[in-house]
């Protein structure tokens, strides 16, 4: 038997919405970027996300497939229940009602998620969690954020905020966060937090290898950050080890408090790779105590398991299972 079936994919970030079209197996037929010009308010985003969501559904319908349901990922605080964007910083959105906008412009079934936990979800079924019953995935950027996917589902919380590991407490007397109290973990060990923090140092330090005119223009990036400690630079390599530490912490707690199987390493800093992997292994073990230790990979799907885990609830939505995961 043939599958004409597909579903519609979008993932709304603050610049770019990442969009597809995909079979009920996870194979995607069609990609497609747009802007989301978030300037231009919440309104506007909205429609351009309509607008997207049904072009994607009358190409495929042109292909000769058959949209069966919507996947829509945004950032913030999401009621995935009741299928509204509750609250975003870089979107935008207050309180407002993707899914039913979406049912009633495109007439499909239609399920609003969290980019990050949609990630976990596509991570955690298609990617680097594969085969894992338990994982959490932490997606580390300017930001830092977590999904705890259960046998193939994410959890949500009961106000749509679970996983906002970003903000366990690392480092009381620490720098303060965007959410307004000092020492959260993103504050210490984003991608963002160790660029400001190795410009601080270097600029503090006159003796430093590296002037503080070198690092202000073009500011340092956490990845050269660590490609500059693995060069043996002491300053770099002082800022990695700080950073990695502060994670450990972070992980450890995940780790007390959800017993996964594996956790999965997203986001920018990820593409450091084993320069991450290693030392952060090795400080994560120093800090198992009982608990077992679990297996942390980078992540394997890139900047499109948003969309892909957006995919997974459009399929989720209408009762559609097919792709291979494994538990
Ligand atoms: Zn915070």
């Amino acid at each position: 038997m043939t599958d004409d079936r597909v579903v519609v994919a979008l993932d709304v970030g603050g610049t770019g919405m990442k969009c597809a079209v995909v079979r009920p197996d996870g194979v995607v037929v069609r990609a497609e970027r747009h802007p989301t010009d978030a300037a231009r308010g919440p309104a506007a985003v909205v429609g351009t996300i309509l607008d997207v969501a049904e072009g994607l559904a009358d190409k495929a319908r042109a292909d000769g497939l058959t949209p069966i349901a919507v996947g829509i990922a945004v950032p913030g605080v999401v009621d995935e229940a009741r299928g509204v964007a509750v609250w975003s910083a870089n979107v935008g959105f207050r309180d407002v009602p993707v899914r039913d906008l979406a049912v009633a412009r495109l007439g499909l079934p239609t399920a609003l998620g969290h980019d990050v936990r949609a990630g976990g979800l596509a991570e955690a079924r298609l990617g680097a969690g594969r085969g894992s019953g338990h994982v959490l995935f932490v997606a580390i950027g300017t930001g830092i954020a977590a999904a705890h996917v259960v046998d193939g589902m994410a959890v949500v919380g009961a106000h749509g905020a679970a996983g906002e590991i970003g903000h366990i407490l690392v480092r009381p007397d620490g720098p303060r966060c965007g959410c307004g109290r000092p020492g959260c973990l993103e504050a210490v060990a984003s991608a963002a937090a160790i660029g400001r923090r190795y410009a601080e140092l270097a600029g503090q330090s006159a003796d430093a290898a590296v002037t503080a005119a070198e690092v202000a223009e073009p500011p340092v990036t956490a990845a050269e950050v660590a490609q500059r400690a693995a060069t043996g630079e002491p300053l770099a390599g002082q800022v990695w080890r700080e950073a990695i530490d502060a994670l450990a912490d972070g992980l450890a707690s995940g780790q007390a408090l959800f017993d996964v199987a594996t956790i999965v390493l997203g986001g920018g800093l990820a593409q450091a790779g084993d320069w991450l992997l290693t030392p952060l292994r090795a400080a994560m073990r120093d800090r198992m105590t009982f608990h077992r230790e679990p297996q942390l990979v980078a992540a394997a799907l890139g900047d499109e398991a948003g969309c892909l885990g957006a995919a997974l609830l459009a399929l989720d939505a209408v009762g559609v299972r097919d792709h291979q995961e494994k538990r």
